[in-house]
């Protein structure tokens, strides 16, 4: 590796936050975690390549926010408290001014969630950021995506197509509003969310590839079918703005949402509500959980409701 590698490495060294239960951080040929001793750890990995996962022209502080962001996603989703990551960077070449925006925002979205960066991976390649994220649950706490019962509510967190709907502007060449922009470059991890839905739902998925498709996840583990009401689908106050015929579009199949969709037993919405106040997260009830396969939408009238876009997939004909 080149002198300038190390320089990188030493620079990212430096800002990295602190934490006890890190033995050994960056620096070493692994990093040494101690685990507290009634607790699983839960990880995940996600990537980020440029042009695929981010519009090439986004700020480099917002690429290192997401790359956290979505991992840390994924963390909410099983329950976990999110502890520590990883980070392997591909960069085309050395830009200390680029790199420095990066850290800005993945380190400031770290910081908000105690995670502390303790090591990674660098190399010359097309633009694309790999993060490992760590988080720990007690045994038998987590949230998976099998466990949803016929007859329970189906939640959301948050709003809906808001992502989906700054990625089709920018597509056609329009300036997406300020804040549909930052839903899909600042997606909000619901960590809090996540922690508190532990014991109370029966099933948790965040919202990354599209809500129908992601549902669809929760119905094929659980062996349940699901139908979520159109006309129920939580719109932020910027959606609400624009294009009313392609907002349910969004909404149910548009993807980078980050949002939770959950599902638990219809006795406990009061309690749902409460955790979901404490953790000072917005939360709306979309459907329930029947009988069969599929998650379906259907319209006020009961009728089903067609998605004219699919959730994201990479390697889709
Ligand atoms: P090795 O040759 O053992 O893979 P490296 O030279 O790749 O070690 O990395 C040296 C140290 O710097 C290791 O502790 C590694 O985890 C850390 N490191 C390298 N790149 C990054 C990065 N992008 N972010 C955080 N830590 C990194
Ligand atoms: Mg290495």
């Amino acid at each position: 590796m080149a002198a300038h590698e190390f320089d990188l490495i030493r620079r990212i060294r430096e800002r990295v936050a602190k934490r006890d239960d890190v033995v050994l951080g960056i620096g070493d040929d692994t990093a040494l975690l101690q685990l507290p001793p009634d607790r699983q750890l839960a990880v995940t990995t996600d990537t980020l390549n440029a042009g695929v996962h981010f519009p090439i022209d986004t700020a480099a502080a917002d690429i290192g926010w997401k790359a956290l962001a979505v991992n840390l996603s994924d963390l909410a989703a099983m329950g976990a408290e999110p502890a520590w990551c990883t980070l392997s960077l591909s960069l085309p070449q050395i830009d200390d001014d680029w790199l420095d925006g990066f850290l800005q925002g993945f380190l400031s979205l770290a910081e908000r969630h105690g995670v502390a960066l303790v090591g990674g991976d660098t190399t010359r390649g097309p633009l694309s950021a790999c993060v490992t994220a760590m988080g720990t649950l007690r045994p038998g706490a987590a949230l998976r995506r099998a466990g949803a019962k016929v007859g329970d509510d189906i939640w959301v967190t948050g709003t809906l197509g808001d992502a989906a709907a700054a990625l089709a502007l920018l597509q056609q060449g329009e300036a997406p509003d300020a804040t549909l922009r930052e839903r899909l470059d600042r997606p909000t991890p619901r960590v809090a969310a996540g922690m508190r839905l532990a014991g109370l739902a029966h099933a948790c998925v965040d919202v990354s590839d599209g809500l129908l498709a992601d549902l669809g996840h929760v119905c094929e583990e659980s062996g349940v079918g699901a139908e979520a009401r159109i006309d129920a689908l939580p719109a932020s106050p910027a959606l609400l703005q624009i294009g009313a015929n392609s907002r349910s579009a969004w909404q149910a199949g548009g993807g980078d949402d980050y949002e939770l969709c959950f599902t638990a037993s219809p006795q406990l919405s009061e309690d749902i509500q409460r955790a979901m106040d404490f953790a000072e997260t917005a939360v709306t009830r979309i459907g329930r959980i029947v009988a069969g396969q599929g998650a379906r939408a259907l319209t006020a009238h009961g009728h089903e409701w067609e998605p004219p876009l699919l959730g994201y997939e990479h390697f889709a004909r």
